[in-house]
């Protein structure tokens, strides 16, 4: 139990100014639609407001003016688009308390994580690519690399903003103009950015913001007048693109779904490790593609580590996300919510021991305690299906080649981590693990110089670094 409880910190909303409903943002305006749906908070499922529903002809007028903005934006100078984008970053970091709020109500995350991760990684992209804009002929892709035209982009609502600014920086950078669609049940910040986009005086049309669920990102994706589409999200819709574009001649990145080993030799340092475990999986209620969601021992220290991790698990405090010192939020939506919950259930009645630490949780909203499963074996479903969720999956293994074995024994391939003191083991089981990143001894560390993708199922193409320039350049 807590040595000591935690007065309630909570952040103040009133930094905040929400509209009772939101348009489309097209050709630098708000615009209506036919259509509404609401969003809502999912810590206590109150209506934060209406967004509008975008239908075919409005993605059509979404495309039709980036397609206008086009010309003007890719022949100004890279050292003049810089401007508008190093713009962008300063704005976003002066509004970044608003946007931090914003986005934890919008999407149920503590607003220790959206200041502290989510906003200043948002800038550091924008500030990245802006540096990159005037020195596209330095970036080994060709002595004169030309954008693409209109890139259509779908991002998902686990980190609204920031895969908002991994699609719209690398793309604006390189001259190429946009037409993005958040998630449904997160669209407020990209709508607020709009309104940064005003801010910066970026041309209109340059971003186009169209809200609406799978229907409006399945008519964006198949534009006939798209150039370019980047999708981040479940691998089932990644599919579906993957065949929509196929012989289309769009450029196509796909950043998709993940089920990453963490692996922790028995040389490891304990205490940091179970901060790396907790970190892996708990942060972000779990809603993270790269998540360390199976976690890999080894079978002769898994008694302490287990214990340290059950210890370490009872002092997260879960609940109201807008409180500073919570650690683990709100789960994103009722469907997420029942995910979850199915796939813990499997995981009990394949056989795999459940374990969760006492915690109460709020009577509205949706919540799940952080839960562990140990006893897992690979043939159980929650060792193999992403729940997206705080829950954990602990295996055992006895030799490095094992834990080799075991951590690619899983169709996708984003992340891995691996946890030992030898610098000489690191290199040499990352060496053979499938995964685009491989954290060592730390986890989920993200930065945008640092180029992220998937192997095999978890989606192909590369965002951010100088490697994140090549999907938007020609
Ligand atoms: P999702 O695929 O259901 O939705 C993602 C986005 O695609 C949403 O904006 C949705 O409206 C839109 N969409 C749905 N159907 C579509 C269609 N037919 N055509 C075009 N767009 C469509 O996924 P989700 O539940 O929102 O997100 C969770 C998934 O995303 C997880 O599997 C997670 O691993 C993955 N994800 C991956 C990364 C990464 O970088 N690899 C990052 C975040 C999330």
């Amino acid at each position: 139990m807590p040595l000591f409880d935690y007065a309630p910190a909570p952040e103040s909303r009133s930094i905040v100014s929400l509209a009772p409903s939101y348009g489309l943002f097209i050709d630098g305006e708000f615009t209506e639609a036919k259509g509404t749906f609401k969003t809502i908070n999912p810590a206590d499922e109150e209506v934060l407001a209406e967004v509008a529903l975008a239908a075919p002809e409005d993605v059509d007028r979404a495309v039709a003016a980036a397609r206008r903005a086009f010309e003007s934006w890719s022949a100004l100078p890279g050292s003049e688009r810089a401007k508008y984008l190093f713009r962008i970053a300063r704005i976003l970091q002066e509004r970044a308390r608003e946007f931090a709020v914003l986005e934890s109500l919008d999407n149920g995350k503590p607003i220790k994580e959206s200041r502290d991760v989510d906003l200043p990684l948002v800038a550091a992209h924008f500030f990245y690519y802006a540096g990159w804009a005037d020195k596209l002929k330095y970036a080994g892709l060709g002595p004169d690399p030309r954008p693409l035209g209109v890139a259509g982009q779908v991002i998902p609502w686990n980190f609204p903003l920031l895969m908002l600014a991994w699609k719209i920086a690398p793309a604006l950078a390189t001259g190429n103009t946009v037409v993005l669609k958040p998630a449904e049940t997160t669209p407020l910040s990209a709508l607020f950015f709009a309104d940064v986009c005003r801010q910066a005086d970026l041309p209109p049309g340059v971003v186009n913001i169209v809200t609406g669920a799978g229907d409006t990102g399945r008519y964006l994706v198949e534009h006939p007048d798209v150039n370019k589409v980047a999708f981040t999200g479940s691998t089932e819709v990644g599919r579906q693109i993957a065949r929509s574009v196929a012989g289309t001649g769009k450029k196509l990145t796909l950043e998709l779904g993940g089920k990453a080993a963490n692996i922790v030799f028995d040389d490891a340092p304990i205490d940091q490790a179970v901060e790396g475990i907790v970190n892996g999986i708990f942060f972000n209620q779990g809603h993270v593609c790269c998540a360390g969601s199976r976690l890999l021992v080894q079978e002769s220290i898994a008694s302490p580590l287990l214990e340290a991790l059950k210890r370490r698990m009872s002092t997260l405090r879960v609940g109201d996300p807008l409180d500073k010192n919570t650690d683990i939020g709100a789960i994103n939506s009722k469907a997420q919510l029942d995910r979850i919950t199915e796939l813990a259930g499997v995981g009990s009645d394949e056989g795999a021991e459940r374990w969760s630490p006492p915690c109460e949780l709020p009577d509205r909203g949706f919540w799940f305690a952080p839960t562990i499963f140990t006893g897992v074996t690979q043939a159980h479903r929650i060792a193999r299906e992403e729940i997206f969720g705080p829950v954990l999956s602990v295996l055992t293994f006895r030799t490095p080649a094992e834990a080799v074995e075991k951590a690619n024994n899983t169709p996708y391939g984003l992340s891995a981590g691996i946890w030992s003191d030898k610098g000489s083991r690191i290199l040499a089981v990352a060496d053979q693990l499938r995964a685009g990143v491989v954290w060592a001894n730390t986890f989920n560390k993200f930065d945008p110089t640092s180029p992220f993708g998937g192997y095999k199922e978890s989606g192909y193409g590369r965002e951010g670094g100088r490697h994140g320039l090549e999907a938007y350049l020609a």
